[in-house]
């Protein structure tokens, strides 16, 4: 039995367990089947004026201690999908029935075994069945990981079960503005409604103001959904005082219609809450099949993402700037490009987060960076009439405290100047945080220029921009696209403003001639954009 609950709570049956599981029950029949004839051959025992042990009796020892290494194994095989707890709590109960099992061979008139059998059960109990592992902080109702092990359950035994999940909107807001105990006892007070009213579903808190209810069989989530929306037309208690009103959307799930892997599921399920919990409007509605696919497009980016990286196969497009005093090319700007499996171009908005996301940023950026010097190394820079290239630098590079230094030297193995390298940061990575100051510092007094790209997409500071070392300002295509329409006054007096911060100017997007001529008109020193030419690889931008 102990080896029959190990197994499984592994939640990893899928894979080898079908081997552990067809050859395991022939040792438990052997011994039955031993024990059972026993009155007839005496093999484990024979009773005459008593009861007296047969020659087979210690092979009981034997099967027990080898049901405790069969669970062992199992932990052993399957130790890269268990949590530390899982293999802690079942090394721990087949260690507590080893140890009885082996006091018990050494002293036989001693009946302990059922002491240790208990202890294991209690091991069980405190592990697996203690209900804090699985209630919500705010009580009532169960947590994350009881969610997850639920939705598991669910995928692996193909049983169908329909989650209604809803996210309170602007969760996190409403934190910010009534503070973080008022918000409790509201969720305290959602909890314990949702138990009362829906008892025959399994209710969960998630986190950040996500909710959900599953149920099996459900007849109509429509009800459901109508008296949520009911009760949240209605405030609720918080604090002594207070009271709290919210507004909620809805996202449902089905198993068993979504035929996809349990983690995945979750996932998209977190994805569509995040997203829904984000709109003002109330009571929308989100596809989880959508989610889905996205979580799967991403996880096929990532993919290619780091095929590219290991075999270094990242390309880098240039894009040329013009000047607009000689009308004539003077740089270029640095785009990477990744190529999935059947070589279509991902676009960079799409790996780029993920890049960032999940630590392969720092890499990429390193490799675009030697293939922008191997490229300023092996051809003529003067002919090809470009003074500079534009080589764009994440705020999450920064986090790595070498990076002056890692630069510097990849500079070094080609033999490139660092003028020739202009290193672009977008506006909205400007955070305040000291380290990317001094980062920036240190860049600049090693002689790399820096350019402010995408000016006006975020929250512009002015203050802030005189704060860095910038000397080149790249006002993003929305705005010029915006100048454009409307010949808005601001966007003429900016750039002469900048102009007398004595900081450069760059127009980007420039997409028509007249575009080209009003953004040379206002001051702009040099343009950038489709008019002139749309990225190209490196050998097509020699031959332009
Ligand atoms: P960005 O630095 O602002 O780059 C300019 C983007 O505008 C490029 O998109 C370019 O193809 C596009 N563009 C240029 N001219 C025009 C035009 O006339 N019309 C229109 N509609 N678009 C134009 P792309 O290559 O898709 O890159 C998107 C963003 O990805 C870049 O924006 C940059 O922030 C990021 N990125 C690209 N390469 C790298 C890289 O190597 N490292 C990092 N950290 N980010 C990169
Ligand atoms: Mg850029
Ligand atoms: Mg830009």
């Amino acid at each position: 039995m102990f080896f029959v609950f190990s197994i499984s709570v592994l939640d990893a049956d899928n894979i080898p367990r079908s081997k552990l599981h067809r050859y395991t029950p022939v040792v438990f029949f052997a011994f039955t089947i031993i024990t059972v004839i026993s009155p007839f051959t005496g093999f484990m025992f024979y009773v005459d004026n008593g009861f007296h042990t047969g020659p087979m009796y210690y092979l009981l020892y034997a099967c027990s201690a080898a049901y405790a290494w069969f669970a062992l194994l199992a932990v052993h095989l399957h130790r890269k999908e268990l949590t530390p707890h899982k293999i802690i709590s079942i090394v721990a109960i087949q260690v507590i029935l080893l140890v009885g099992n082996y006091v018990r061979f050494l002293f036989p008139n001693w009946l302990v075994m059922n002491t240790f059998s208990l202890m294991a059960i209690i091991v069980v109990f405190l592990s697996f069945l203690n209900p804090d592992l699985y209630m919500s902080d705010h009580g009532y109702v169960y947590n994350l990981p009881a969610f997850k092990a639920l939705v598991a359950e669910c995928v692996r035994r193909r049983r169908p079960c329909r989650i209604l999940g809803f996210v309170l909107q602007n969760y996190n807001e409403h934190r910010e503005i009534f503070g973080g105990a008022q918000m409790d006892e509201a969720l305290t007070s959602i909890n314990k409604y949702l138990a009362d009213t829906f008892p025959q579903m399994s209710s969960f808190y998630l986190r950040n103001g996500f909710f959900a209810l599953v149920g099996q069989n459900l007849p109509d989530l429509e009800d459901i959904r109508e008296k949520l929306r009911m009760r949240f037309s209605f405030p609720w208690k918080s604090g002594s005082n207070g009271e709290l009103r919210m507004t909620v959307s809805f996202v449902e799930a089905d198993t068993e219609i979504l035929d996809c892997p349990a983690d995945r599921l979750v996932n998209a399920l977190f994805l569509s809450m995040d997203e829904l919990g984000r709109v003002s409007e109330p009571d929308s509605t989100c596809s989880l099949t959508d989610s889905i696919e996205q979580i799967t497009e991403r996880l096929e980016i990532r993919r290619c993402l780091e095929h590219a990286l290991d075999h270094d196969e990242l390309e880098v497009f240039l894009q040329p700037i013009m000047d607009t005093a000689t009308g004539k090319r003077i740089a270029a700007e640095a785009l990477v490009r990744l190529r999935d499996g059947q070589g279509k171009i991902i676009r960079p908005d799409l790996f780029i987060t993920l890049a960032e996301r999940e630590g392969y940023i720092t890499r990429l950026g390193e490799q675009v960076l030697a293939k922008v010097c191997r490229f300023i190394r092996d051809n003529d820079m003067d002919t090809l009439g470009v003074q500079w290239i534009n080589v764009n630098l994440s705020p999450v590079q920064f986090m790595a405290q070498d990076i002056p230094e890692r630069f510097a030297e990849v500079l070094r193995e080609y033999g490139v100047r660092t003028e020739q390298i202009h290193l672009e940061i977008t506006e909205q990575s400007m955070i305040d945080f000291s380290l990317l100051r001094e980062q920036i510092t240190g860049l600049h007094s090693s002689g790399f220029e820096f350019a402010l790209d995408d000016y006006g997409s975020g929250y512009s500071n002015l203050t802030r921009v005189r704060q860095y070392p910038f000397t080149n300002i790249k006002i993003d295509m929305e705005v010029v696209r915006n100048y454009f329409q409307d010949r808005d006054p601001l966007l003429p007096s900016l750039v002469q403003a900048f102009k007398k911060m004595c900081l450069s100017i760059t127009a980007e997007g420039i997409e028509t001639e007249e575009m080209a001529e009003a953004m040379t008109e206002i001051g702009c020193d040099y343009l950038q954009g489709f008019y002139f030419s749309r990225p190209v690889p490196m050998p097509e931008f020699v031959a332009m």
